[in-house]
Formats: structure tokens, C-alpha cells, sequence
């Protein structure tokens, strides 16, 4: 589970974690009447679960409150990433010289928790990872010990800060690491952690994910869910039981079992071609949830060409046919289709298929249903 921005920073906040004081307005006259209690300058800030709202425009400096009033407005209009904004933070704004990243992430290869540092802040972390990764520091927490005092003058140090700004950081860093521990987080960050004029640290950002399997022991932050956490796509998956993952790639995949799906996306890979998506139907998938998956997979653009991988154990090929005629009754594919059905009722699977008008490309194998689809998505071998 996502946090939006402002709950990251109370939990911060909570934590001793210092925050620029703001508060949040569902509309433009809440915005108002806000920023007339912060009075001076205001940073109005879209709460999306999503990063880079700056560069989509959910980000505005506003001067006074009529200002604020204004742009709350035209930001509560806007769809960033697909999710609508409904409320926007409003912080009093900072005096920035200077952007820090600070985050803590699991390194599931090391079993521990790693904390990181960079003096190249605001931006994302993969991006200077790529850019100039010896701009990043990180020091890992053993579970027993805690973050030690020695860890975070070394990350303080190596990002340059200045001396009177050690103790601060090590707060800072302290609090964070207590806020990911206190909520099971799997990630806590603060980007950009600024120094300002007065040489002060302040976390104008904040974002955590929380493990879900550890949302139990957190009755609180389950409260916190945001309905529009997912995109309409994923909701419209969740909803019908299908795990779905949108991708990149231009092959789409209709699969059952997790394991399979996995599989199914390496072999694309090895064969040259990129998974659409990653598609789990499930067990005994009945013919209106296949329906919706093939809706859901055909709605993407990328999507060159489709792979059903079927294998018939509780799931029967046939009742997964006659999903996938429906749907042809619905969305009119464009694009080749590729079907391995294999095990309980293939036969009769098959056949159902065969009456369709779309002629479909079919493959005994996995690897040879991989390597059409993948001839297929280029151009080599029409439907
Ligand atoms: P993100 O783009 O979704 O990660 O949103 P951030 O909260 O990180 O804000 C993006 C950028 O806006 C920051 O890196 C800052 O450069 C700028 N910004 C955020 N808050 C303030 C503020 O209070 N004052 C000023 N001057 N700039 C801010
Ligand atoms: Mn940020």
C-alpha cells in the first residue's frame, strides 16, 4: 500500500522528523482559507500516488492565498498518470539551497535494510543510480543493532554536509528509520530532504510503501487506503479477480497461474519480445473474467500481439474458449493471436475456437507459441 505525500510526512513528522507546516483542502476554498493561516508564500501540492507530479504540473508556488485559491483549483482539475487529483497539500514554502535524498528500502539479497544518501536530490533515485552512482552512499541496518550514530555521520559526511548539520541529519535519519520500522514499511523516503537558507533540514517530500501483509497490525493506516490507488484498469482487474500488471512491452499475455504467467513472460523475453503485461486469470477462470482480461489486455495500445497459455487443471480449456469468443464479440482484436491450450478439455477447447472468425495461431509447445508470438508482434506472421 501507497501513502500519498502529506500521511508519509506525518508519519515523519510523529517520528521527529522536522515538516514545513501545511495542511490538506479538497477544494480551492479550503486552499484559500489555508493558506491565509500559513500566510506568506505557499507551495500547492497534488496528492497523487504517483511520482514526478512537479514535471506533470501538480506542483505550483503560490504567493498569497487568492493565488493559492487559483492554482488548488486548476490542480484539483487535473489527471495525473492516469489518477485524478482530489486533494491537494498546502505547505508553507521552503527557503531550498540545497536538495538531499534520504531513503530507506529492503536489499532482499542481503536480507537487511539499507539506508541511502545522495547530495543529488529531487530527482529520482534510479536516475542518479544511472547518471552518476557514486553520488549515492548507503550504509546497511543490522536488525539488532539499529542504525548506529557512526552510519549516519558516514552517510552525512559522504554527501557533504556541513558539520553543524550532523546532528540534525542523524535526527532525521533516525526517524526515518523508526517510521519504516514502527509500519512495516518496505520503503521510506524522503526526496528532497532540503537545506535552507538558515542552513535548517526540512522534508518537503516524503513517500512510503507499506507492506500489505503487515497492514493487519496497522488498523490506522488501512484507514488511509486511497481508493484511487490503482488506475482504472487495475481496479476493473482487482474487481474481477484477475491479478494484471500493465508492462511495456508489446505482447500481451493471457495465462493462468502466477507461475506460469512468470514463465510464459521469460520465455518471450529469451525468444526476443517484451511482455504487455503480466496476466494471471486464475484457477477455474470462468468465460466473463477471461472475457475481461483479453478487454483489459486489447485497451492497451503497445499491444502488437496476444499469447493465450492456458494449462487445463481445474481450470478447463474449453469454458477459457468460450471467455475468449465473448470477448471477440466485444473487442474486436486487430492483432494476431497466438493460443497454446493444453491439458483438461483442449479438445473441446479447440474446437470452440475454431469456430471462431478470427483465424488463430496455434502451438502445441510453449516454446514454439513464445516464437510465433513473437514473429507474430513483428510483422512476420499474420492472424
Ligand atoms: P515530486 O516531483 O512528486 O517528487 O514532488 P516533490 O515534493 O519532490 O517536489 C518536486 C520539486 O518541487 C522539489 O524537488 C523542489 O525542487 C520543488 N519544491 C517542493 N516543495 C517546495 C517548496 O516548498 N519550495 C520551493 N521553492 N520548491 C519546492
Ligand atoms: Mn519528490
Amino acid at each position: 500500500m501507497k501513502l500519498h505525500e502529506y500521511q508519509s510526512k506525518r508519519l515523519f513528522a510523529a517520528h521527529g522528523v522536522p515538516i514545513p507546516k501545511g495542511e490538506v483542502a479538497k477544494t480551492p476554498e479550503e486552499a484559500r482559507r489555508i493558506a491565509e493561516e500559513l500566510g506568506g508564500a505557499v507551495i500547492v501540492k497534488s496528492q497523487v500516488l504517483v511520482g514526478g507530479r512537479g514535471k506533470a504540473g501538480g506542483i505550483k508556488l503560490a504567493q498569497n492565498p487568492a493565488e493559492a485559491e487559483q492554482l488548488a483549483g486548476e490542480i484539483l482539475g487535473l489527471e495525473i498518470k492516469g489518477l485524478p487529483v482530489r486533494k491537494v497539500l498546502l505547505d508553507e514554502a521552503a527557503d531550498i539551497k540545497k536538495e538531499i535524498y534520504l531513503g530507506i528500502v529492503i536489499d532482499r539479497a542481503n536480507r537487511r535494510a539499507v539506508m541511502m544518501a545522495s547530495s543529488e536530490g529531487g530527482v529520482e533515485i534510479e536516475e542518479v543510480a544511472r547518471s552518476n552512482p557514486d553520488a549515492i552512499k548507503k550504509v546497511t541496518i543490522d536488525p539488532f543493532l539499529g542504525l548506529r550514530g557512526f552510519q549516519t555521520l558516514e552517510l552525512a559526511k559522504g554527501i557533504g554536509l556541513a558539520i553543524d548539520q550532523f546532528r540534525a541529519f542523524d535526527r532525521i535519519a533516525q526517524g526515518l528509520y523508526q517510521s519504516f520500522l514502527a509500519y512495516d514499511a518496505s520503503l521510506a523516503e524522503i526526496n528532497p530532504l532540503v537545506v535552507t537558507g538558515e542552513g535548517e533540514l526540512l522534508a518537503v517530500d516524503g513517500k512510503m510503501l507499506i507492506d500489505d501483509n503487515a497492514l493487519f497490525r496497522h488498523p490506522d493506516l488501512a484507514e488511509m487506503r486511497d481508493v484511487d490507488e490503482e488506475t482504472s484498469t487495475e481496479r476493473e482487474a482487482r474487481e474481477a479477480g484477475l491479478s494484471y500488471v500493465q508492462l511495456d512491452g508489446e505482447i500481451g499475455c493471457m495465462v493462468n497461474g502466477a507461475g506460469l504467467a512468470m514463465a510464459t513472460m521469460d520465455i518471450i523475453k529469451h525468444f526476443g519480445g517484451e511482455p504487455a503485461n503480466f496476466l494471471d486469470i486464475g484457477g477455474g477462470a470462468k468465460a466473463e473474467r477471461v472475457a475481461t482480461a483479453l478487454r483489459l489486455i486489447l485497451d492497451d495500445p503497445n499491444v502488437k500481439a496476444v499469447l493465450f497459455n492456458i494449462f487445463g487443471g481445474i481450470t478447463r480449456c474449453d469454458e477459457v474458449a468460450r471467455g475468449i469468443l465473448t470477448a471477440f464479440e466485444e473487442v474486436k482484436p486487430t492483432v494476431p493471436l497466438v493460443t497454446r491450450l493444453v491439458g483438461t478439455n483442449e479438445e473441446e477447447g479447440r474446437e470452440i475456437l475454431d469456430q471462431s472468425d478470427y483465424h488463430l495461431i496455434t502451438a502445441s509447445t510453449l516454446a514454439k507459441a513464445a516464437q510465433k508470438a513473437v514473429a507474430a508482434a513483428k510483422g512476420e506472421l499474420s492472424g
